[in-house]
């Protein structure tokens, strides 16, 4: 007996359509969409399929049921409609287990990466993707925001401005919606880089007298993408560069997604008219982590690791490392590196010694204001004095000193460092560490104030 006779009514018709959709549609995006598709029945004139995940369902909705349709129908003119429904159990050709079906994604994004990878583009990372994104209170807001601007074909917001602290995943929404547009229109030119970078080249091609062509590279951008705008600030030329080829992107209907530490009313150094302009789209912050969200993380990391983490463990970190997410990430990484490398199993006590120095750290950070003290204390001037706008040697050598120290001994960015110092500029912080290295080189005793007071505030 004909084998293929003995497949259910549609069967083969689905078979051929399969095979259609893989020529088209190439290979990795095959087996990343379409393998997984299961057929369950033909009744007249509706198809039913179904998929493993409601993300999927969504994703082949809208990118191949119509397609899936068209080719049926051809296939079989009767077939007027596709059903796609979730069902966890079935799967399609083969037992994709859940690890299988992230790998076969994550094939899909580096595939791509290698191949749309834009010369003036920052590299992607593929772990930034929405579905690694923990969505909770804090974050909810810029999350939609950054799905809508993905998501949709005509721009939506614009520019959409993301900003909030260090670590609370600004970057990885910026990849996300890089990701997702090259995925669904791989046409679309989409360009991410940091401002520190966007500044370079631009500087560089000052240099070589070629302004001409970094304007149009960045103006034939369909998306572009820059990270931590407030490194933009100060430079007068490059400011004006920026707001230009960002009206020229705007006037030509470009999608613009900007990330800054602080809103755009107070990136102080930005001139009014540029500042004014990044706040005529969207603006949406990301608030610091709350302790539900940070549980919600560390079940979402400690699951794409593969690794049992006992909830008092969980509940351990969530409490106690509350600054940013990526340290968080840092503390679980750790410890799951250590019983892979050692064995046994994640403790509480594991937990507690491993991340002894970590949560030290933590515990008795050493503060800005705490540095201002120690200093002021040591030249015998007045702590006012650390945030005043006195220019008197005799104080603002100290000044600098202590600017120096909280660079040095703390983590805090050079933008808080500046804020601490009575709202000063970060290239002020800049400039005193510089001047503090130079002058230690070039000065023993200087050099051996500037060690003790770093021994006193270590000890
Ligand atoms: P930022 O750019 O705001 O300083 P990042 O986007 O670099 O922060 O995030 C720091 C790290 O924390 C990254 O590894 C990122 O994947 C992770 N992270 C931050 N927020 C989340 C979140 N809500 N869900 C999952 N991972 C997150
Ligand atoms: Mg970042």
């Amino acid at each position: 007996m004909d084998r293929e006779n003995s497949k259910p009514p549609g069967m083969r018709e689905w078979d051929r359509v399969k095979l259609r959709l893989k020529r088209e549609f190439g290979d990795s995006a095959y087996k990343s969409w379409v393998r997984p598709i299961a057929f369950d029945s033909l009744d007249n004139e509706s198809v039913r399929l179904s998929v493993p995940t409601r993300f999927m369902r969504d994703w082949v909705l809208t990118h191949y049921a119509e397609r899936i349709r068209t080719l049926w129908a051809g296939e079989n003119p009767k077939v007027r409609r596709v059903r796609i429904d979730v069902d966890a159990n079935k799967l399609g050709d083969r037992d994709l287990t859940s690890k299988n079906r992230e790998s076969n994604y994550d094939q899909q994004f580096s595939g791509k990466q290698v191949s749309i990878q834009d010369a003036l583009s920052a590299p992607l990372d593929k772990r930034y993707t929405f579905e690694e994104f923990v969505v909770g209170k804090p974050n909810e807001f810029a999350y939609a925001a950054a799905q809508r601007v993905a998501d949709s074909d005509k721009v939506s917001f614009n520019p959409l401005f993301l900003y909030g602290g260090v670590g609370l995943g600004k970057t990885h929404l910026m990849h996300a919606i890089a990701w997702r547009i090259k995925l669904r229109s791989p046409n679309r030119r989409v360009v991410y880089l940091s401002a520190e970078k966007f500044m370079y080249s631009f500087i560089r091609a000052l240099r070589n007298k070629d302004t001409v062509s970094f304007k149009e590279q960045f103006r034939s951008a369909d998306v572009l993408m820059i990270d931590d705008v407030q490194f933009i600030s100060g430079k007068d030329s490059t400011q004006e560069e920026f707001f230009h080829t960002f009206n020229a992107l705007v006037d030509q209907g470009r999608q613009i997604v900007i990330s800054a530490d602080k809103s755009p009313s107070d990136l102080e150094e930005i001139g009014g008219r540029l500042r004014s302009r990044l706040s005529s789209g969207l603006v949406a912050d990301l608030h610091p982590t709350t302790f539900e969200l940070r549980l919600g993380i560390l079940d979402a990391k400690a699951e794409n690791l593969g690794v049992k983490v006992p909830r008092k463990v969980k509940e351990f970190l969530a409490h106690r490392i509350t600054s940013n997410v990526r340290e968080l990430e840092g503390a679980l990484t750790r410890l799951t590196a250590n019983v892979q490398l050692v064995g046994g199993d994640i403790t509480l006590e594991l937990a507690h010694s491993l991340l002894h120095d970590l949560l030290k750290s933590h515990e008795r950070r050493l503060t800005i204001e705490s540095i201002q003290k120690q200093v002021a204390d040591h030249f015998q001037i007045r702590l006012s004095d650390m945030s005043s706008a006195r220019r008197a040697r005799t104080v603002a050598r100290p000044r600098q000193i202590a600017m120096y120290l909280a660079k040095q001994l703390t983590s805090r960015s050079l933008p808080e460092i500046g804020r601490a110092f009575g709202g000063r500029d970060h290239t002020t912080v800049i400039h005193a560490v510089r001047k503090v290295e130079e002058l230690m080189k070039a000065d023993v005793s200087f050099s051996e104030d500037v060690e003790l007071l770093t021994r006193m505030l270590e000890s």
